[in-house]
């Protein structure tokens, strides 16, 4: 069994959407299919979420109805008969009737994400009235019945893989599986879900949880490029890569990629293939144990990075000094990404600046504290890079006239990091495509 999951434009018009319908049905093998929702939903969702609880309802409700006329436009292009017509018609009405009550009533975190759930529950919704139109036998199944997330928002897998066996297993006639990328079940039993490009990790998650032979990614561009292919003009797919090498990638800012949708798939060692849903044939990338090529193979650029600086000639030398400074990250449950020390300072990034203030304060107990946003990450990645025959040396000279405010070289084989101001970000980019790649 494998996993086909398909990405916001590779569903977002009615005729990406048919041409989905024509993939899962190539081949024999039993599939479940991801979706998630049309291209732009989700952000339109977003904002809405946002006026709503900016007190601005007529605003929202103006969108809300755009986006209702941009799903009845959707459907009569994707449909023909009229039976099925009237179906997703319904199913698109009651969808936005629940977002017209919710302008109604008093709005909270957890409706915002039923909010954000409509997306992917109307994308699949309309998919499987469209296989039935074409006699595509197929099972639609709710992820809200398996996926679940426990009270550190961590994916329960061990739980997610009986829940979705025994759905398949109730199905046991059905070949092709449907369901929603993104969304979840939290610890609460409330709808929550995977954060921004989600879908991603669930297909990884079910992948994963069913042992699939191989959890197929389907996109708008062929595969994994070298670079930033919205930041630089020359960019080139990258035919085979590593988990560790596509995992530092997605973490380190590669928007193809989810963050985390990596470990699943490597926790049973599933190729990870990225596709385009638009050119089909092209080789894509595929992601195993096995690197292929030792070297630099990509960078990536991750957005919105804080730098804090904890200066404290008395206390660094002390033993227990850094282990009190992470405890505070810790209680507010923000991640570092990366970490510099000297003697009389230390250096550390964060990308979630909700507790920033609250961590701020608390780090003063340990000394100065400085700190600087609008930062950017460059990550270099490569198959044991660091033993790269002069690396070090192409890379700065690439960049020499650009400052760096943090490196980073050493803690992963597979993995060069720089933090350079968020202005430079481009310049970085396109310049280490040349020094690095040769690339324009
Ligand atoms: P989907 O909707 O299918 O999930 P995304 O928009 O999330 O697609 O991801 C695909 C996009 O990621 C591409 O269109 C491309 O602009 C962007 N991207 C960023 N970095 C890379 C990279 N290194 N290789 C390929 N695409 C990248
Ligand atoms: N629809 C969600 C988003 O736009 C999830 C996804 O597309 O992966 O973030
Ligand atoms: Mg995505």
């Amino acid at each position: 069994m494998k996993v086909m999951k398909f990405g916001g434009t590779s569903v977002g018009k009615p005729e990406r959407m048919q041409q989905v319908a024509e993939l899962i049905s190539k081949d024999q093998e039993s599939k479940i299919v991801v979706l998630s929702a049309l291209s732009g939903t989700t952000n339109s969702l977003v904002s809405i979420g946002e006026l709503i609880a900016a007190g601005e309802r007529d605003k929202a409700k103006l969108q809300i109805e755009k986006l209702e006329a941009h799903y009845h436009q959707f459907i009569i292009k994707l449909l023909q008969q009229p039976g099925f017509i009237t179906k997703a018609k319904e199913i698109v009405t009651a969808h936005f009737e629940f977002l017209t009550i919710i302008l109604r009533i008093s709005f909270s975190e957890s409706l915002s994400k039923d909010l954000l759930a409509q997306g992917e529950l109307l994308s699949t919704k309309l998919f499987s009235v469209y296989l039935e139109e074409k006699g595509i036998n197929h099972q639609l199944i709710s992820a809200l019945d398996f996926m679940s997330i426990d009270e550190n928002e961590e994916p329960e897998l061990a739980a997610i893989e009986i829940k979705l066996k025994k759905l398949i297993q109730q199905h046991s006639d059905k070949k092709i599986f449907i369901t929603q990328g993104f969304i979840c079940k939290n610890a609460k039993g409330e709808v929550d879900n995977l954060k921004r490009g989600g879908s991603d990790y669930t297909a990884s998650l079910i992948a994963a949880a069913i042992h699939a032979s191989v959890c197929e990614i389907w996109t708008d561009i062929d595969g994994i490029h070298n670079n930033d292919p919205r930041v630089v003009k020359k960019t080139v797919p990258i035919e085979n890569m590593s988990f560790d090498e596509a995992a530092e990638l997605a973490y380190f800012g590669a928007k193809i990629l989810h963050p985390a949708s990596i470990w699943p798939a490597q926790l049973h060692n599933i190729p990870v293939k990225l596709l385009n849903t638009m050119f089909p044939e092209a080789k894509g990338t595929t992601i195993t144990q096995i690197a292929g090529s030792v070297g630099v193979k990509a960078i990536a650029a991750k957005d919105n990075i804080t730098v804090i600086r904890i200066k404290s000639s008395r206390m660094l030398l002390a033993y227990g000094f850094l282990r009190k400074i992470f405890e505070v990250f810790e209680k507010y449950k923000t991640s570092i990404d990366m970490i510099t020390t000297s003697e009389v300072a230390v250096s550390l990034t964060i990308d979630n600046q909700t507790y920033l203030k609250e961590i701020l304060k608390e780090l003063t107990t340990f000394g100065n504290i400085d700190f600087e946003e609008n930062q950017t990450i460059i990550s270099v990645v490569g198959n044991e890079i660091s033993k790269t025959d002069e690396i070090i040396k192409k890379l700065f000279n690439a960049i020499a006239n650009i400052p760096v405010r943090m490196v980073s070289y050493g803690g992963s084989p597979h993995n060069i990091t720089l933090l350079v101001a968020a202005a430079d970000k481009k310049l970085v980019l396109q310049q280490l495509n040349l020094g690095l790649f040769g690339l324009e």
